[in-house]
């Protein structure tokens, strides 16, 4: 029961920013659509909506090797998230995706028209992206958060619970 749960609770890759994981990483692996957190993982939390040019290129490497992009996040602000989404040229979750929960994992991979196992899910949380992604059999990526400024929540509770588990183990800053 603990292994298993460790086993969900484990990323299969740790990395400092998405733009550190190559398109031929996926590639190699089979992987044909990508699902991803937005707050703290492709933008800084809640910020303006503008991704810096590193991200939009690495977004435009997935788009031109044929990997589908959808956004799936919890975020209640879903006007922002579908224009975010529209602005990029991708796919979202037109509905707070309720992460760790995997509906609306499930609803993406509907709209990317892929299988979970040539999936992966991208995201800065433990406790949400990753368990939902892990759940689902999906290749799991967590990013360091972009900005230390998060949901009053996320911050105290989530992020120590995250210390616990992952014993200092993220992506070390350079
Ligand atoms: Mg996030």
């Amino acid at each position: 029961m603990l292994n298993r749960l460790s086993q969900l609770l484990t990323p299969s890759l740790l990395v400092r920013h998405v733009t550190e994981v190559p398109v031929s990483l996926f590639t190699a692996r089979g992987i044909r659509a990508v699902v991803t957190d937005l707050d703290n993982t492709l933008l800084p939390w809640h910020a303006d909506e503008e991704a810096t040019p590193e991200v939009l290129a690495w977004l435009a490497g997935l788009r031109d090797a044929g990997i589908g992009v959808c956004l799936a996040s919890n975020t209640r602000r879903l006007p922002r998230l579908e224009r975010i989404a529209k602005g990029w040229g991708i796919a979202h979750v037109p509905r707070t995706a309720n992460k760790p929960g995997t509906a609306g994992l499930l609803h993406a991979l509907t709209l990317l028209g892929a299988r979970r196992e040539e999936s992966a899910m991208i995201g800065d949380q433990l406790f949400t992206d990753i368990l939902g992604g892990n759940r689902l059999g999906m290749f799991t990526v967590l990013v360091n958060p972009l900005s230390e400024q998060e949901f009053v929540g996320t911050r105290y509770i989530s992020r120590n619970l995250e210390r616990l588990v992952l014993r200092g183990d993220r992506a070390r800053p350079r």
